[in-house]
């Protein structure tokens, strides 16, 4: 087990006009699962490859525990990789994809079949041993390709979108597997997806990242509850937190006519343009007359134990975008107007210039 440190480590590709990762810096804790997660394009992959050693870093350094290993070729690096392509050998049987690394460390036979067969066991694999991967589900698959990584007993985990490739529903139930199978064996893990709510349901800690830039490290929770800025905001949570722009006026804000309650902190910090941030689930639908936002309702999304109602409401003369969650029971219909209030402590308050979180 290991921890891992990523300090100021900067990749540029040559030719490019500016770094992919100008200089990241990022610390994972021995056994934890880390989630780097964000749009595609905002150099998630390089960073994790930067770890494997499969990406040049072109300042900074990369420690795994106190061992720098900025310039170690990536097999000296005691490393597995997960990939999205699991990348297993087509012509080699279950058992021979699982062997082959410990084949290649000349690990002897009787010790490699023991590996194998402790992994294969993990992974529910052991009756596809004899199988080539062709005659393998996504999912399985896949399995494949954590087995692969499990018989090295490495150090660190690294995993690039290991799940891309599989449907919904395999996806769901892969990403259990994995997230249990990773507290069990207590690897320190690295791991790379786009979809937020892959990295809020797999992550011990979740690092978001734009442009190559880290925007907040924190707990699944922390995430959702205290976003930092108002990028983080708008990533993670599905739907999407509600954001509106709005212009404060002496420690107030006015949406749409609506006095929104915030925090003593966003009172003392705001001036000029704000952004307002209420999750669907913040929401709280009241009488006409009790001073809420008005919003039209456009549609309604019945999923049973809730429903997610759609609106709009007119701000400024704009009309902005609401979600609101509500019962999936006793909801409101297509073309209602309804009113919705919120409290405080529900209330994010952001500077809409630099994004910069306001409330507490
Ligand atoms: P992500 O994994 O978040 O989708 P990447 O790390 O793959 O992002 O890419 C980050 C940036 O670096 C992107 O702008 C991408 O186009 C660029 N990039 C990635 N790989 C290369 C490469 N081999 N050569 C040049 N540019 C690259």
């Amino acid at each position: 087990m290991a921890t891992v440190k990523f300090e100021k480590a900067q990749r540029w590709y040559p030719g490019a006009d500016e770094p992919a990762v100008p200089g990241i810096d990022l610390e994972i804790n021995d056994g934890e699962f880390m989630v780097l997660v964000g749009p595609s394009g905002c150099g998630k992959s390089t960073t994790l490859r930067m770890l494997a050693g499969l990406e040049e870093v072109n300042s900074g350094r990369i420690f795994i525990d106190d061992r720098e290993v900025t310039y170690v070729p990536p097999k000296d690096r005691d490393i597995a990789m997960v990939f999205q392509n699991y990348a297993l050998y087509p012509h080699m049987s279950v058992a021979d994809n699982m062997a082959f690394a410990l084949k290649m460390a000349k690990v002897p036979e009787e010790k490699r079949r023991e590996r194998v067969n402790e992994a294969a066991a993990m992974l529910g694999l052991t009756e596809f041993l004899d199988r080539k991967p062709k005659a393998l589900s996504g999912g399985q698959r896949q399995r494949v390709a954590m087995g692969r990584a499990i018989v090295r007993n490495p150090q660190v985990f690294c995993m690039d979108e290991p799940l891309s490739n599989l449907d919904a529903k395999m996806r769901v139930q892969t990403r259990t597997d994995i997230a249990k199978l990773q507290s069990e064996l207590g690897v320190t893990t690295c791991y790379v997806t786009h979809d937020q709510v892959e990295a809020m349901t797999m992550g011990d800690r979740v690092a978001v990242m734009k442009l190559g830039v880290l925007q907040q490290v924190d707990t699944p929770l922390k995430l959702y509850d205290k976003p930092q800025n108002l990028f983080v905001a708008g990533f993670i949570g599905s739907p999407q937190m509600n954001l509106m722009e709005g212009v404060a006026d002496n420690g107030e804000v006015k949406i749409g006519g609506y006095h929104v309650p915030v925090d003593e902190t966003a009172e003392k910090k705001m001036n000029g343009k704000v952004t307002v941030g209420v999750r669907p689930e913040n929401w709280r639908i009241v009488s006409d007359g009790e001073g809420g936002l008005p919003v039209q309702v456009t549609v309604v999304e019945e999923l049973g134990a809730d429903s997610y109602v759609y609106g709009t409401c007119d701000v400024e003369g704009t009309p902005a975008d609401v979600i609101i969650r509500a019962s999936g029971r006793s909801h409101p219909h297509r073309g209602d107007t309804l009113y919705v209030t919120t409290d405080p402590h529900h209330v994010h308050v952001f500077d809409t210039e630099s994004g910069e979180r306001l409330s507490d």
